[in-house]
Formats: structure tokens, sequence, C-alpha cells
């Protein structure tokens, strides 16, 4: 709601990702309510430092508070910190979802290839390198780091043509995320209980085993597996990649939605 020259938020919002260290806040907030959807949506960047903004922590399975719950009560914000237009901040957050998702595609493949020799290292001192099942996970965890290693070359094309990312970003977001879920879990499974192992300070945000092992680091194989879990969530679930994918790449028609059946009709929309 504006309030002269400010806004004033009311509202939570959940899995803020270092909000706990943050001093400023994006906000996608509704300033349309006679809109519908993605209409009607505000961009603002809101300070923290505020008596009508709370920050409190999540724990996650990893026993890890990165992020947070964050509760508006009255928060103000000045008229002029809005990202892009009033009332379109879907395009704004469309845009910037799409260099989330498409910025690691480039390097993901180096840090993957790191990990995945680190894993060949470790199957090979355990004497596992022989066990026909580890091999042939090993062979598909090599293929899939190669594949974004070609995935990263065409989106720095891309990029470099002058091309944003765009719903193709969301090939990569799927398959680095889905890749990093199997490849923890054969860690894991070559490990065992080893692979509990922690050594050192706490662990960093999203985890990958470059910090197992390292010098003051306590994070273990288990906690890259864990962290591996929440990357088929953020910057968008696997399954909101894959309906992108179908629909904004392929073509193939729009999943039904709940929203928008003969059952239900929506102001403006029929
Ligand atoms: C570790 C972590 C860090 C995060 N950090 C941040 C952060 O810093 N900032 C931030 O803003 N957010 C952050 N998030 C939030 C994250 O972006 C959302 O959790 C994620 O986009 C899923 O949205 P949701 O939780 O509302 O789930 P929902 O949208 O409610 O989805 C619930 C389930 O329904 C499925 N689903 C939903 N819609 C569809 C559809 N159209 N088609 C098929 N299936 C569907 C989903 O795949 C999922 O399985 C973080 C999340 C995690 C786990």
């Amino acid at each position: 709601m504006l309030d002269g020259d400010e806004w004033i938020i009311n509202g939570q919002k959940i899995w803020t990702t270092g909000g706990h260290h943050a001093d400023h806040i994006f906000v996608l907030a509704r300033t349309s309510p006679d809109e519908v959807k993605h209409k009607g949506i505000t961009f603002l960047l809101v300070d923290m430092r505020q008596p009508g903004v709370e920050v409190r922590p999540i724990r996650m399975m990893s026993g890890e508070s990165e992020f947070n719950e964050v509760f508006f009560t009255d928060a103000r914000c000045p008229k002029g910190n809005v990202v892009g237009e009033v009332n379109g901040g879907w395009m704004v957050a469309m845009t910037l979802l799409g260099n989330e998702r498409g910025a690691g595609a480039a390097i993901n493949a180096l840090s993957f290839r790191a990990e995945l020799d680190k894993l060949t290292a470790m199957v090979k001192q355990r004497g596992l390198a022989d066990d026909p099942h580890v091999r042939q996970r090993l062979t598909k965890a090599h293929t899939k780091v190669e594949v974004m290693r070609f995935l990263g070359y065409r989106a720095l094309t891309a990029f470099l043509n002058g091309k944003k990312p765009g719903p193709d970003a969301s090939i990569g977001k799927l398959f680095w995320s889905e890749y990093h879920k199997e490849v923890t879990e054969l860690a894991v499974d070559v490990l065992g209980a080893d692979a509990l192992t922690p050594s050192g300070t706490p662990a960093q945000t999203y985890i990958r085993s470059d910090a197992v092992g390292s010098p003051n680091s306590s994070a273990s194989w288990v906690d890259v597996f864990l962290n591996a879990r929440a990357g088929t969530i953020y910057a968008g679930t696997s399954q909101v990649q894959r309906g992108i994918v179908g629909e904004q790449i392929l073509g193939l028609p729009k999943e039904p939605r709940a929203d928008a059946g003969p059952w239900r009709t929506i102001p403006g929309h029929g």
C-alpha cells in the first residue's frame, strides 16, 4: 500500500537465504489487489534494519540455519525503491530468475568435475574400482559432467552473442541439481559411515565436496548429500523447471491449472 512517499508492507516471506546477514531485501509485493496472479506485483528494495522487519532463522535437516523467515509489519519503503515498473514486478522477477538459473551454467561443470575426480579417487582407494555397479554409476556421472560442460559452452556462447538467459536456463538448472543428488548418493554409498566424518569449522552455504576435508572445514559428505536435496528446490523446483521446458521451449500444451479451469472464472480472463 502506498502512503504518501512510502510503501507500507505487511506480510511474510519464507526461505530467505542469508537474511540474517542482510541489510536490504528484495520483496515482491502485491500492490494492486484487483489484478490477477502475476499482474499487480511490484519489485521493491526494502531496508531490513527497521522496526517492522523481523528475521526468524529456520533450522535445516543438515543442522544449519542459513535461511530465514522474514516478517513485515507496517514496514516502510521509499516510493522510489521500485525496481522496474509499479505493478510490473513479475517481469523483473522472471529476468532475475533466468539469470540466477543461467549464471552458473558456464562454470558448473568445473566444480562438478573436481568433485567427481575426488569421488573417483576415493573409489580407487577403497578398492571398489572393480565393482560393476559402482563403475556404472561413476561412468554415468562422468557422462553427465561432460554434458554439463557442453551446456556451459552453449550458455557462454549465447551470452557472448548478447542473448539473455531465458527459459533455456531451466535445462541447466534441472540437469545439475538432479545430477548432484545422484552423485552424492553414490558418495555416501561408497563411504558408508565414514561419510559422516566432519573436520573443523562450520560448513558453508550450499556445501559442495570441495569443502570436505579442506583445512578448518567441518563439512562431511553427508552434509553435501543433504544440501544436494535442496538443490532441486531452490531457484525453482525440478517439477517447475520441467514445466518451463515443456511449455516454453518444446511448445507442449499447457498443464491444466487449478485456477483456470471451466469451474472457476478469473476476472479479466473470461
Ligand atoms: C535451501 C533453500 C534456499 C532457498 N533460498 C531462497 C532465497 O534466498 N530466496 C527466495 O526467495 N527463496 C528461496 N528459497 C525458496 C525456493 O525458491 C522455493 O522453495 C521453491 O521455488 C519452491 O517454491 P515453494 O516452496 O513455494 O513450493 P511450492 O511452489 O508450494 O511447491 C510445492 C510442490 O509442488 C510442486 N509444484 C508447484 N507448482 C508446480 C507446477 N506448476 N507444476 C508442477 N509441480 C508444481 C513443486 O515442484 C513442489 O514439489 C529457498 C529454498 C531452499 C530449499
